[in-house]
């Protein structure tokens, strides 16, 4: 493990063609019943080890037990039809998607990730991430016949989501990543009760915590979205000193290719900063020398020991190649920034 500049991954990876269709979000299931549960952590085991080769310190589950990264947790809980979806809206309308429903109070069953985070665990001996829907994210991405309140339901989410992080700490993970991507559509709200339902979900979590803000996968519909965002993207301005007040560990977000002004990451004081170097959006994988370059542009605002060079985002609808020889240039990358520093 290296010591400064550990690289690792905002979430999601490509799951392997036997195991779902490929380059797809919501990609089909290829198995069913227990053959699928068992692939699905063969899949994560595999990502870990996957990573680990392509030179990440910190590599994740890589989200392969679940179609989707808000709609994996989702399925676990009581409350929710995901019989009948519908089509709403999602990210202030930016594209519409099929959600399920909440029909009911919520409530978790169960563990819905233990199986393949045990298997995450067993891949390594070093650090592993898992990561988790935030609540305002997961609000956004359902349909309320229940709630009649975007806090009220926001909270009740929030609670489920710390019972489950706090089993996957139990079981050894070392890192737990809320994913927050609704965060840079509704800036008002977030500071209202978006951050706070964030805390609620991280209370008294043992293992490091991080947060991922973002601009979205990769897809033509936040490609097309972000050409309306103007010069700069100024939305982490008032979310980020919020979050430097807070009491989680990490921040991850968006530098490559991104129109975010590098000098917010100067507002995130006191914390660890996941830098992403890796543009998810792009078909071809970045050299090490243009990762080096993003790193030492970050370097300016983080010192290299609270700098983890990262994904923008989650790779889940890219080509399996392409997103391991992004790694691959992610870990080469840092490597040559360690060297300049004499690490
Ligand atoms: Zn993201």
């Amino acid at each position: 493990m290296n010591e400064i500049l550990q690289t690792t991954v905002a979430g999601s990876l490509p799951k392997p063609a036997w195991l779902a269709a490929p380059q797809m979000l919501w990609a089909p299931w290829r198995q069913t019943g227990a053959v699928l549960a068992e692939a699905q952590c063969d899949a994560t085991m595999l990502a870990v080890r996957l990573q680990l080769g392509a030179g990440i310190d910190i590599p994740s589950d890589g989200e392969q037990a679940r179609q989707h990264f808000v709609h994996g947790f989702l399925a676990g809980l009581d409350g929710i039809d995901f019989e009948n979806k519908v089509t709403m809206g999602i990210r202030n309308n930016r594209y519409d998607a099929q959600v399920p429903q909440v029909i009911g109070a919520l409530k978790r069953r169960h563990s819905v990730h233990a199986a393949e985070a045990k298997a995450a665990r067993a891949a390594t001996t070093g650090k592993v991430k898992f990561t988790l829907p935030g609540p305002m994210t997961i609000v956004d991405t359902i349909a309320d016949r229940f709630y009649g309140d975007r806090v009220k339901m926001a909270m009740a989410f929030a609670e489920l989501l710390n019972e489950e992080a706090k089993e996957l700490a139990a079981l050894g993970i070392d890192t737990i990543q809320f994913d927050e991507p609704a965060f840079n559509v509704f800036t008002d709200e977030v500071l209202d009760w978006g951050i706070p339902a964030l805390l609620r979900a991280a209370q008294g979590l043992s293992c490091t915590t991080v947060v991922h803000v973002c601009y979205g996968y990769g897809i033509k519909a936040n490609n097309d979205w972000k050409k309306t965002l103007g010069e700069e993207w100024r939305q982490y301005e008032r979310i980020f000193p919020e979050l430097a007040r807070s009491p989680i560990h990490q921040v991850s977000l968006e530098v490559a290719n991104s129109r975010v002004p590098i000098e917010f990451i100067g507002l995130l004081k006191g914390k660890d900063v996941l830098v992403g170097c890796i543009d998810v959006a792009s078909e071809m994988a970045e050299t090490p020398e243009a990762v080096a370059a993003t790193i030492r542009r970050a370097m300016a605002y983080v010192a290299p020991e609270r700098l983890f060079p990262c994904t923008n985002c989650g790779m889940a609808p890219m080509a399996r190649d392409l997103a391991y020889a992004k790694l691959a240039a992610l870990s080469a990358g840092a490597a040559l920034v360690r060297r300049e520093l004499g690490a």
